[in-house]
């Protein structure tokens, strides 16, 4: 497809490429919408096959992010930045710095994160060029893991699931299958075993599992035997793409509430095949906000407290998302994205500013 057709469809704002040859670096930062405030996105660091996967791969994650923050009633649009390379060997001081000064140019229009293949050192080094980051390690004010905020959201958006199927928020003597035992599964285990649910789980590493088992009693199978495991939720925390058209089949399961990315290997398809047979799916990007809630909290000035209040809220905002589906009788995963989409239109209702703002008042006045 052609990069304007596809930067077109996909509703963009703007795209910058970013190329600084002397540091290495080539790097694509797409803001898809800056409707509710600044797109904020984490900026990945992958060795892509083509410059076209990279693109895709930035319009795609910045798209979702103007949902995620929308749901989640954050005052910020939705941005990602991709950094075309190898994490492990092609970092450098200098390509870092390359890239910060670009988020710079973008004068707090865009404000770049943590991602897969970056980490709060690298943001440090962005840090010496813009301070449109966030992801700082905590020693420098920053927030810290955003795990186990992650693994409270998404406790809270299975609660809620629970509230509409059960009539019970509670969760207490209910078996919960985890796939993926990592940071936000092993917290989220740990969480469900507090308060008294039954915790099977699996992770393809063996540490993981050693740990969740000894440190939350998680009941451990073999991760080929997850989705076969009589469970009343399905929980998928490892990759995207779990929910597909032979897992659902063997799925026992009433829920399907996890902070996995990305879930449904096809929405249309997989979600629609979830409502039909019953199954009621906490969407991904509605439940799992609890780590960008984090950074938007470091970003206004960080209040532990606080950030875990508005986790605590993904309760009423996944409540909502049922209703929507109730209202419209459309399956939840579209009615995740049409909480957002009527967020952004009535903001959008607003119509145009009648001055410029600069990158000073975009800093959001604190919630
Ligand atoms: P992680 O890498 O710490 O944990 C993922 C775990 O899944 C790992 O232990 C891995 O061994 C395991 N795994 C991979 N494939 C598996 C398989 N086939 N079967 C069983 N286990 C498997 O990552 P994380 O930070 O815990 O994130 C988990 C998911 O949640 C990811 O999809 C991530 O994108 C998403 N997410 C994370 C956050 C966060 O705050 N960390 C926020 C939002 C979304």
């Amino acid at each position: 497809m052609d990069i304007f057709d596809s930067v077109v469809a996909h509703g963009h704002e703007r795209v910058l490429i970013c190329s600084n040859p002397d540091a290495g670096l080539k790097a694509i930062i797409a803001i898809h919408s800056t409707v509710l405030g600044p797109g904020l996105g984490g900026a990945r660091m992958w060795s892509y096959a083509s410059t076209a996967d990279a693109l895709t791969d930035a319009l795609r994650l910045s798209r979702g992010m103007t949902y995620k923050a929308a749901a989640a009633g954050l005052h910020l649009g939705g941005a990602k930045a991709v950094i075309l390379g190898d994490s492990k060997t092609q970092k450098s001081e200098p390509l870092m710095r390359a890239f910060g000064r670009f988020v710079e140019s973008l004068g707090g229009g865009y404000i770049t994160a943590e991602d897969v293949g970056t980490d709060t050192d690298d943001m440090e080094m962005i840090h010496a060029e813009t301070r449109w980051v966030t992801g700082l390690p905590v020693d420098r004010g920053g927030s810290g893991d955003p795990s186990p905020v992650t693994a409270r959201g998404v406790h809270q958006g299975m609660k809620a699931a629970a509230q509409r199927v059960w009539g019970t928020p509670s969760l207490s003597g209910r078996t919960v299958a985890v796939q993926g035992l990592g940071s936000v599964g092993g917290y989220l285990a740990g969480y469900l075993a507090a308060e008294g649910a039954k915790v099977i789980g699996c992770d393809i590493d063996a540490e993981a599992c050693a740990e969740a088992r000894d440190r939350s009693g998680v009941e451990i199978v073999p991760p080929a035997d997850i989705f076969d495991v009589d469970c009343d939720v399905f929980s998928p925390c490892a990759l995207g793409a779990g929910i597909n058209e032979t897992t659902i089949p063997r799925l026992k399961a009433k829920v399907v509430a996890g902070a996995a990315n990305n879930q449904l290997a096809q929405e249309d398809r997989d979600g629609a095949e979830l409502h039909r047979r019953g199954i009621l799916y906490a969407p991904d990007f509605v439940i799992n906000a609890g780590g960008l809630i984090n950074v938007y909290n470091e970003y206004i000035g960080y209040d532990r407290e606080r950030a875990l209040r508005m986790a605590d809220g993904i309760f009423g905002t996944t409540l909502k998302v049922f209703e929507i589906a109730e209202r419209d009788g459309i399956p939840s995963y579209l009615a995740g994205e049409r909480l957002a989409e009527e967020r952004i239109a009535a903001v959008r209702r607003l119509g145009p500013r009648h001055w410029e703002r600069t990158a000073l008042e975009r800093v959001p006045i604190r919630p």
